[in-house]
């Protein structure tokens, strides 16, 4: 699944929060209480890159994943541009077997 962190403007408040989640889900003003907000923007963080020592950790959200992200050590590369492409690779084929192919 794909891990995003939702970022609302309240329509009614007008505060800022973040709200992550599997999905681009609507959410609920956590000041004013004013429901049914929708997302202005989402970041997708289905996957990430960590440096350990010398070498880059991938990390990507499992197709499983729903209630938090329950990211998985994809494999440690000695280069950033490897780990990228792995990690790029690796959500395109989580993306599939979540979602059937395109
Ligand atoms: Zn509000």
């Amino acid at each position: 699944m794909a891990w995003l962190a939702n970022h609302h403007i309240c329509y009614r408040c007008e505060e800022h929060w973040v709200d992550e989640w599997s999905c681009q889900c609507d959410d609920e003003c956590p000041y004013c209480g004013a429901r049914n907000s929708s997302p202005v923007e989402s970041e997708d963080l289905s996957g990430f890159i960590d440096r350990d020592g010398l070498d880059y950790v991938v990390y990507v959200s499992p197709g499983t994943a729903e209630h938090d992200p329950d990211y998985e050590e994809i494999g440690r590369y000695p280069s950033e541009r490897i780990a990228k492409m792995i990690m790029t690779r690796r959500l395109k084929w989580e993306w599939r077997k979540a979602f059937g192919s395109p």
